[in-house]
């Protein structure tokens, strides 16, 4: 995989617009960033909860979407 500069910083740029989403967890419609789908940190965790017992297959990307949480400060930007 390579990524020029100007890619690499379109794709960060997209990745901080919010947009509209419906968190499968709960069902709460609630702003996201970038690859978030969760209404919040704890609904997150819990999706990445149940995949894991549900099974080891595709938990890499499961694992990335929680570090997503990190990279666009976690739920802090919810209560803006
Ligand atoms: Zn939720």
């Amino acid at each position: 995989m390579t990524l020029d500069a100007s890619e690499l910083a379109r794709q960060l740029a997209a990745r901080r617009k919010p947009k509209q989403v419906i968190c499968p967890v709960c069902g709460t419609q609630a702003v996201g960033l970038g690859r978030r789908k969760y209404c919040s940190e704890r609904c997150a965790k819990l999706a990445w909860w149940r995949r894991h017992r549900a099974g080891p297959s595709e938990t890499s990307a499961d694992e990335a979407a929680l570090q997503a949480w990190d990279d666009d400060g976690g739920a802090g930007g919810a209560e803006r």
